[in-house]
């Protein structure tokens, strides 16, 4: 079995995060090195390394972490205002190889 990504060890608990949100498809924790004053990663369960190892069958994973984010948004005090990135492979940006959205902002009040 080959060796459990970062992101795999904080679901699991093995490594601590703050964790504000959980479900049985994706999880999303603080960014251990906000850039924003919100800074959250929105992650699947699925360890996928990339958007550029996507599965066909990860549709139904990616439209719902893409429907969670204006959810998070509202929560977070972010309304409509906010900004998501993807990092792909390492020329892309990319340093933890376990596909994640990065959701930005800075709420209101
Ligand atoms: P990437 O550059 O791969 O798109 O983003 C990885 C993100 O993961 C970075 O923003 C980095 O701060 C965050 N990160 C790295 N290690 C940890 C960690 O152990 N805990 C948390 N919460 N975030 C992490």
């Amino acid at each position: 079995m080959s060796e459990k990504t970062l992101f795999q060890k904080i679901h699991d608990g093995e490594i601590p995060s703050d964790m504000v949100y959980k479900d049985e498809h994706c999880f999303v924790i603080k960014d251990i090195n906000p850039r924003a004053p919100v800074h959250l990663l929105v992650i699947p369960v699925k360890p996928i390394i990339s958007l550029a190892h996507l599965e066909d069958d990860d549709h139904a994973v990616m439209g719902h972490m893409m429907l969670l984010l204006r959810k998070l948004a509202v929560e977070h005090g972010l309304g409509e205002h906010f900004k998501t990135q993807i990092n792909t492979g390492e020329r892309g940006g990319q340093e933890v190889f376990h596909l994640h959205i990065h959701l930005m902002g800075t709420p209101v009040n």
